[in-house]
């Protein structure tokens, strides 16, 4: 018998994108989670209307955090961002809505949080490029790559830990 009755289970959202539905990555990172300000940054996205699919408080072992960042295996400063990443605890979530990929890069702001723009989280809440507290996919398929399934590999979610809902405030929101 399945530990999880049929009923339960139609609430998971499959690890592999609907078709056309993006969705980010969106990640508190530990400077975030030991400053109080996961509330204050996951705040942002819930007011800007994206839905949320997927939350969960986790450490990361390093090499996931390698695996994430294989991008920039070559940069002089990759084995100092695998020990901040690893450094606590971090919140990983996936947001889902229209352009959401595009638009939570911009609600985070530019890399270095000196010169990210006021109104951004990093703009608003931090001043160093390696404790720039929050992390956001930076295309729709490094989206996927991050919360799910990519060349048969899963990074942050795992099957089973995305929540399919709707929000029933979708007609306030979309037109
Ligand atoms: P972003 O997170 O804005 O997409 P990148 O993908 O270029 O930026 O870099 C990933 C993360 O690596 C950054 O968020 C930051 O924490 C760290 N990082 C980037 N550049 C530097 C740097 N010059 N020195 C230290 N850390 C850096």
């Amino acid at each position: 018998k399945p530990f999880i009755s049929f009923g339960a289970r139609r609430h998971l959202q499959p690890i592999i994108a609907k078709e056309g539905v993006e969705r980010t990555y969106i990640m508190v990172k530990p400077d975030g989670v030991q400053r109080g300000l996961i509330g204050e940054i996951i705040s942002r996205f819930e007011r800007k209307g994206f839905a949320l699919k997927g939350l969960k408080l986790f450490q990361c072992p390093t090499d996931l955090a390698e695996e994430h960042y294989v991008e920039l295996k070559e940069k002089p400063f990759f084995p100092k961002l695998v020990k901040y990443i690893v450094s606590g605890p971090v919140v990983c979530m996936a947001w889902e809505g229209p352009g959401v990929v595009a638009s939570a890069r911009k609600l985070i702001g530019s890399t270095n949080p000196l010169t990210a723009e006021p109104g951004t989280i990093r703009g608003d809440l931090a001043i160093a490029v390696g404790r720039n507290v929050v992390h956001g996919s930076d295309s729709p398929d490094n989206g996927e790559r991050e919360i799910g399934i990519f060349i048969f590999q899963t990074l942050w979610f795992k099957e089973g830990e995305l929540v399919e809902w709707e929000q029933n405030n979708a007609p306030w929101l979309l037109e």
